[in-house]
């Protein structure tokens, strides 16, 4: 399968109940292969709407780390753990994120990043079955997936701030490269 045909089936995916809510599935976007792939947790309001990855407030904290990380967003492939919005930005249950896990599974199959820079405690738990990124952020665990906060945690805790830029520059110098 090329990564067309997986969004096209995720636009149209029915396997759970965040269905029933959301506007627009929301796949991910970037290039296919890339060197770095971010993961967060779930499609926000304007995010719902516009069928984009972050591109609401937590979304523009994100563009702007990035680029004080000296990465290009257009370089990176950008996704979360569901493709639904969970209503009333609830955290994913479960069955959601098993209902789902596929979707992200294949997506770094197709992509094949050098790293994957997990962002928040539900992109970790879902890929690596751990929690607790304040104590696992800036780490890197089975030799590709790299710890760091979910942008909307940042947007709360402006002291995150400098964690998460130089997380980010960790995840730039392992991404970088030819694919
Ligand atoms: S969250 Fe995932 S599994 Fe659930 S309906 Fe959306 S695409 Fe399908």
């Amino acid at each position: 399968m090329n990564l067309d045909l997986l969004h096209s089936k995720i636009l149209s995916c029915q396997l759970c109940d965040l269905a029933l809510g959301r506007t627009k599935a929301v796949p991910g976007e970037g290039p296919c292969p890339a060197g770095i792939m971010l993961v967060g947790e779930a499609p926000g309001a304007e995010e719902d709407v516009t069928g984009r990855p972050f591109v609401g407030r937590a979304g523009r904290l994100l563009d702007r780390s990035l680029g004080l990380a000296g990465i290009n967003r257009s370089e990176v492939f950008i996704t979360s753990v569901v493709k639904c919005r969970p209503p009333l930005n609830r955290k994913p249950k479960s069955i959601e994120i098993e209902s789902c896990h596929h979707y992200l599974q294949s997506q770094i199959d197709l992509v094949h990043p050098r790293v994957v820079g997990l962002m928040g405690n539900v992109a970790v738990g879902a890929l690596l079955n751990l929690q607790g990124v304040t104590t696992l952020r800036g780490q890197v665990l089975q030799g590709r997936f790299l710890v760091t906060f979910h942008p909307a945690a940042v947007l709360r805790n402006n002291n995150l701030q400098e964690a998460f830029v130089s997380d980010l520059k960790k995840i730039k110098e392992m991404g970088s490269g030819d694919q």
